[in-house]
């Protein structure tokens, strides 16, 4: 058992941090306050390499894992969640790095590593949200092409986004209930598709959200992700798998961001003669938060290790994810109490780093659905 980042590793995740603090600070607040994708940033991102960062060298990524995907959001997410969620701006391509096709690699992916576009996934809908199976969106096969109707909610780069993987219900026939989905890539340019983008979100608000709409939108069916039908739900779920820890990611370092600002904040706020630092009360909130900083690290590197070393643990990841999400929303609630009246004021950054928390306790599997996903894993088919 190794417990120490590579020499790379640690590299890229200084490079990570560099970034984000030269970047991020002085215009993050502006960018929440007008609710606008830091196009700019994203750009920047993209010339690193951040972006995409493990989609494989031939396709124009670095080839790195989904520890270093993670350890980069982290640290994107430890400066600013809003503008660190510019790391979404490839969501959906590991979908076709895994399964897509050839012709489907060398279109999509070049692009979203290099600035030339922006993509998302969209399963969500209006009436199918943890309950995925439920989806209505259709995308009926007509001759060479599949025609898709439907709607899609809350759909992450939606508005900005030059192409979307969409999870449509494909063959409506199939006798098993999983295999009656696809994954089909529409360009947001087709004629009949429309993004609503969605303003007023608590938190991460410069990360684009919008709802969609397809209205007869055809698509040629070699956009259908892999090509081969009925594989959309598991296609999806291995999805969820991977981005589960990259939303883990996102609560370690959200919870570590408000932890650095409490820290500085009680060594420096004087109260009754001394630094609110020199309370044991308040010593021992630091001694916890740091605590649940470190084991939901631990637990999401280690989940993240899994996948990147072909041992997928949904359990693990659910578990990862789950922990995390509480870990951002109890560290950024108890730094803003320390903070006492000031952390309730914009001016502040710990007020939108509460405010950015709780997005992971929501996206990528609620907090309900990890534990359902731990618990049945857990317990198996107990009714026999
Ligand atoms: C900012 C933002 C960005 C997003 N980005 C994307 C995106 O890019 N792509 C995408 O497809 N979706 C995206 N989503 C949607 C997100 O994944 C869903 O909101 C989430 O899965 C929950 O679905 P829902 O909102 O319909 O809530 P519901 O499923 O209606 O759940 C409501 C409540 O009931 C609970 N609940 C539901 N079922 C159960 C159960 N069986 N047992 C116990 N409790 C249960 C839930 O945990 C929740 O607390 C985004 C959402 C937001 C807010």
């Amino acid at each position: 058992m190794d417990f120490e980042l590579t020499n790379r590793q640690k590299q890229i995740r200084l490079a990570a941090r560099e970034f984000a603090e030269g970047e991020f600070p002085a215009v993050a607040r502006e960018y929440d306050r007008r609710e606008e994708f830091p196009r700019d940033l994203w750009k920047k991102a993209c010339e690193l390499g951040f972006i995409g960062l493990f989609i494989k060298k031939e396709y124009g990524g670095l080839g790195l894992g989904f520890v270093e995907f993670a350890m980069v959001m982290e640290e994107f997410w430890r400066v600013d969640p809003g503008c660190g969620n510019i790391l979404l701006a490839g969501f959906g391509s590991e979908l076709i790095q895994l399964y897509g096709t050839e012709e489907q690699k060398k279109k999509y992916l070049p692009p979203l590593t290099k600035g030339k576009a922006i993509m998302g996934t969209a399963i969500t809908e209006p009436d199918a949200g943890s309950d995925i199976l439920s989806i209505l969106t259709l995308a009926r096969k007509d001759g060479n092409e599949y025609v898709i109707n439907g709607s899609k909610q809350f759909i992450t780069n939606g508005s900005i986004a030059n192409y979307l993987a969409v999870f449509c219900v494909a063959y409506p026939e199939a006798e098993s209930r999983l295999r009656r989905f696809g994954v089909i890539i529409v360009e947001t340019d087709s004629p009949g598709f429309s993004a609503l983008k969605i303003t007023g979100k608590m938190g991460i608000r410069a990360s684009d959200t919008a709802e969609l709409r397809f209205s007869d939108v055809k698509v040629p069916k070699e956009n259908l992700i892999g090509m081969e039908e009925g594989e959309g739900f598991s296609q999806i779920m291995q999805l969820f798998n991977i981005n589960r820890v990259i939303a883990a990611s996102q609560g370690i370092g959200v919870a570590q961001g408000a932890l650095d600002k409490a820290i500085q904040y009680v060594k420096k706020r004087k109260q009754f003669g001394q630094p609110l630092a020199g309370f044991q009360a308040i010593q021992f909130k630091i001694a916890e938060m740091a605590t649940w900083v470190e084991a939901a690290r631990v637990l999401t590197y280690q989940a993240g290790w899994m996948i990147d070393h072909r041992k997928m643990d949904p359990k693990l990841i659910s578990m990862a994810k789950w922990l995390a999400g509480e870990v951002g929303v109890k560290v950024t609630n108890e730094a803003l109490q320390l903070h006492g009246g000031y952390g309730y004021i914009a001016e502040y950054d710990i007020e939108r780093f509460y405010r950015d928390a709780k997005i992971v306790e929501i996206y990528e599997g609620t907090k309900e659905i990890e534990k359902n996903t731990i618990a049945r894993e857990i317990l198996g088919d107990y009714r026999r």
